[in-house]
């Protein structure tokens, strides 16, 4: 994991996907509820300084959350937890279908012993 600090005031621009000088400006000016102190209801640790910004390049307008880096660690750790998830589900599904073709094979073997056993108490 890795962080790149950056001085200066110039902004990463999720539309140009550059960084640019975007101006701080007031949510209520994007229609946005001008209140900067957000938390999460389910999740009350969750507390930031809300700011809308408007890239000078492209006039693009987005609202930025300020809160403590050690949730954006947390939310790469969660994403990265996510990835290795999914990726062993897909190995699981697999092999399930695999289990399940060799457990259909084994119940038609166990209908012929079956069968077989049957056939001996006559
Ligand atoms: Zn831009």
């Amino acid at each position: 994991m890795g962080r790149v600090a950056q001085g200066g005031t110039k902004k990463w621009c999720p539309t140009c996907q550059s960084i640019n000088v975007c101006a701080a400006v007031n949510p209520s000016s994007l229609g946005e509820e001008s209140e900067q102190r957000w938390y999460q209801k389910d999740h009350t640790d969750i507390q930031w300084f809300r700011r809308a910004l408007v890239c000078l390049e492209c006039g693009s307008s987005w609202l930025t959350a300020e809160l403590p880096e050690s949730f954006l660690d947390e939310l790469v750790e969660l994403r990265d937890a996510l990835r290795e998830i999914k990726e062993n589900a897909e190995i699981y599904v697999n092999e399930s279908d695999k289990a399940s073709e060799t457990l259909k094979k084994l119940s038609a073997s166990l209908s012929v012993l079956r069968a077989l056993n049957a056939y001996k108490k006559e």
